[in-house]
């Protein structure tokens, strides 16, 4: 299977950038995949039959992190930023200075998607690739503007509005 075969150079790809790679092969409620702000660690939840396309685009938005650590920001996590992070992973209520910052960083590791897919030679279709880049920094956006991330029939709405324009340039 073509997705299999991506996700194994993803993974690779991971390895190749100094990251301990996890695979759990269990879902994780709150996250469907992490990287560490030290940039030493990536890990990915993989539940029972996960959707592969969802599956590889997930560890690309960790690498987009993982890339934007490295050639962005010298290795080094900004110390506001790592607090950002921080008190966002526990679920404290962030300010949204706070939120700006991760919004931003979102958009920084959305940045090298495109380079991450070319160099592991990943075909999951264009449209299917720009879809998933406008939901995550849709999803963050509304987060940093609003303070709550959306969910809901708000979620639902927008997410069917996005996969249909996509799917209608594709
Ligand atoms: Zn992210």
């Amino acid at each position: 299977m073509i997705r299999d075969a991506e996700f194994k150079r993803l993974v690779l790809y991971a390895k190749g950038l100094g990251l301990k790679v996890t695979v759990f092969n269990r879902n994780n409620p709150h996250m469907q995949a992490y990287w560490t702000t030290d940039g030493k660690e990536l890990g990915i939840y993989c539940g029972l039959k996960p959707n592969k396309t969802d599956l590889n685009l997930t560890i690309i938005h960790e690498l987009g992190h993982a890339l934007s650590y490295i050639r962005k920001k010298k290795r080094k996590t900004p110390q506001r930023l790592e607090k950002a992070w921080s008190r966002e992973n526990d679920q404290e209520k962030l300010s949204e200075s706070e939120r700006k910052l991760i919004y931003e960083d979102e958009i920084a590791g959305v940045s090298f998607w495109d380079s991450i897919i070319q160099d592991t030679n990943v075909k999951i279709p264009k449209w299917r690739v720009e879809l998933q880049k406008e939901i995550d920094l849709w999803i963050y956006e509304v987060y940093y503007k609003t303070g709550e991330y959306p969910k809901g029939k708000f979620k639902a709405d927008t997410l069917k509005a996005f996969k249909a324009k996509w799917k209608a340039r594709k």
